[in-house]
């Protein structure tokens, strides 16, 4: 089975990449953008970079090892990584010459990196040897599942053998987590079971403490205590979401229901508390963290594309595990607010960060971007997590669609293609999210139960078969029977554009709210025909829709602002005043994955409105 994950048991099992096939459409599209235009940009880029080389200079020659100084940061041996897992998922054909050129600087201990070859394990805060390692497995398991054995997976298997020997009986453990998840992953595809012995000894370790102290705190790499003693998310989000991932594989495999339980609890506090509309996580930039309870700047919100990858696996893990609809909704939110909005339409630039609240147009960068701020996206960057990211998490997306259990299939993500299990097919025809119906054709019938995700705002939902409708709740709608070819399921999402106002307790969102309609959010951008956004304030009125070059866009009422100043930016209470909004004019939304595809521009998604009821 072709899944990034494959959980031996659990609720729900994953259909893989073999089962679920992608039909044109929103995701379909950016998959299919993804294998023709995104791996290769990646892999040029990492050419261009110096990084691929890196692996050249150690592996051709041993005796010109250091005549090249070595480039880029010490932990972009992962790129490669992750890009080779992304071929992996993509069956890509330039895959077999990197894997060469990778397998070639490996060391006959199966040691392997680039930075660190003359001074191994001598940084475990910072040296991210096991990050490397971590990325280097999920290739591998990827190829292992798509493809089979191969000089790729052979460097997998001798590199995480010499983990196993090097770190089994030690106390240390890697500053970035996500070697973890890789080893339970490894363990699944081999049944090798000291992969996951190391893998759960990785996760104990973590908080005894098992790194030093550094300026961020112990918080920022999760080692200020143990996984099963935390009660939320906190410090670095990418750290935070693959160390839970790995903790979440670890429960499963070993049924430690203790350590599932603390990280669905944590998960639970998070969503509650420290997540972004568009489902991105982390408040800080300074340490690309989680903020404290409620901290939710749409301006300095970090939401780095990785940490929303990381929320989507993390996201699935839970929902295979226990079945629990919440993790499909979040994963939706993540989906299309985060996933889909990192790369340009184009494929070729990439938002790192992911503010909800741009105040400036960012100047554009000419070749690597240094930073990561988020008004523009860069083609490449100096830390260029994400862009390989979004190439192995596109590439294996099918894997994240539909579920099975012992009574039939599960839909979780309504996209176009075809389904098949068990000698059971279906076929899925939507344009979700821009249309709210999804119809379930059936191919080859039998009997089964077919659930379709009704997602928490979808209240007034209703399915259809068999000549009857009736109104089903948000959670999944089931639909069960002896299906013959040619029947149909309908259903029916209700896609009225909401208004949605935030916890009380975010005070930097107070007198906003913003527009979401399905699972798209929406933001105000601007370019075309728009006020300057400073001087706008919006009307909590019902917004009008208009079909632009397939995709909706909305008009709600706003108002202008007057851009004269006092002396003084604020005024006795007694003395404030509404905003006329007599003659209120039209403010053009679009969807939030879509912004700043038309140049340099400044965007909200949070807009002030004058009825401080928020
Ligand atoms: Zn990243």
């Amino acid at each position: 089975m072709a899944s990034p994950v494959l959980p031996s048991s659990g609720v729900l099992s994953p259909l893989g990449l073999d089962s679920v096939r992608l039909a044109p459409g929103f995701w379909g599209d950016r998959v299919a953008l993804n294998r023709e235009v995104i791996i290769a940009h990646c892999q040029e880029w990492m050419e261009r970079a110096g990084w691929i080389g890196n692996f050249r200079t150690l592996g051709e020659d041993p005796a010109r090892r250091g005549a090249r100084p070595r480039q880029g940061r010490e932990f972009s041996d992962s790129e490669i990584y992750k890009l080779l897992e992304a071929m992996a998922w993509a069956d890509h054909p330039a895959l077999p010459e990197l894997a060469t050129t990778v397998a070639r600087a490996q060391e006959e201990d199966g040691y392997l990196n680039t930075r660190w070859h003359d001074a191994r394990y001598t940084d475990f805060e910072w040296g991210h040897e096991l990050y490397c390692y971590g990325h280097l497995i999920q290739a591998g398991v990827a190829r292992l599942r798509v493809h089979g054995e191969d000089e790729l997976t052979e460097v997998v298997r001798r590199a995480a053998d010499h983990i196993c020997l090097r770190f089994m009986d030690t106390t240390e453990t890697c500053g970035h987590p996500v070697v973890e998840m890789a080893l339970v992953e490894l363990y699944r595809v081999t049944g090798v079971e000291r992969y996951l012995e190391m893998a759960r000894r990785f996760v104990e370790r973590r908080g005894a403490p098992a790194l030093d102290d550094i300026p961020f705190g112990r918080a920022y790499f999760q080692d200020d205590l143990p996984v099963r003693k935390a009660e939320v998310f906190r410090g670095h989000a990418v750290r935070a979401m693959y160390l839970a991932c790995g903790a979440v594989d670890v429960a499963v495999e070993t049924g430690d229901a203790e350590l599932l339980s603390a990280v669905e609890a944590q998960w639970e506090r998070t969503v509650a508390r420290r997540v972004h509309l568009t489902g991105g996580l982390g408040s800080h930039h300074s340490d690309e963290a989680f903020g404290e309870d409620f901290e939710l700047p749409p301006d300095r919100a970090y939401s780095e594309t990785c940490a929303g990858i990381g929320s989507f696996m993390l996201s699935q893990r839970l929902l295979l595990a226990t079945g629990d609809v919440r993790y499909a909704d979040l994963a939706e939110r993540t989906l299309f607010n985060v996933l889909a909005t990192a790369p340009a339409l184009d494929g070729r630039s990439f938002f790192y960060a992911n503010p909800l609240h741009v105040r400036v147009p960012a100047t554009p960068v000419e070749g690597i971007n240094q930073g990561a701020e988020g008004g523009l996206r860069s083609p490449w960057f100096t830390v260029s997590c994400c862009p390989n990211n979004i190439a192995r998490t596109y590439a294996s997306l099918a894997g994240y669609i539909a579920t099975s259990d012992a009574s039939g299939v599960q839909i979780h993500h309504h996209i176009p293609g075809e389904i098949r299990h068990d000698g059971f097919a279906l076929r899925v025809e939507t344009g979700y999210p821009w249309s709210g119906e999804v119809t379930v054709r059936v191919l080859e019938g039998g009997p089964a139960r077919i659930s379709l995700r009704v997602p928490s705002w979808a209240s007034g939902a209703q399915i259809s078969h068999g000549g009857a409708t009736r109104p089903v709740s948000p959670g999944y709608a089931v639909a069960e029977g002896e299906w013959g070819a040619g029947d149909e399921i309908r259903l029916d999402l209700p896609m009225t554009p909401r208004w949605t106002l935030p916890d009380r307790r975010v005070d930097a969102l107070r007198g906003c709210a913003a527009v979401e309609r399905g699972p798209v959010v929406y933001c105000a951008e601007s370019v075309g025909d728009v006020p300057e956004l400073a001087l706008v304030e919006a009307r909590v009125s019902p917004p009008v829709e208009h079909l632009v070059d397939g995709v909706v866009e909305l008009d709600v009422e706003s108002a202008r602002l007057s851009p004269e100043t006092g002396d003084w930016p604020y005024t006795p209470a007694q003395e404030t005043e509404s905003p006329d909004l007599s003659d209120p004019e039209p403010l053009r939304l679009v969807p939030y994955h879509r912004w700043g595809n038309r140049g340099p521009a400044t965007m909200r998604v949070w807009l002030p409105v004058p009825d401080r009821t928020a």
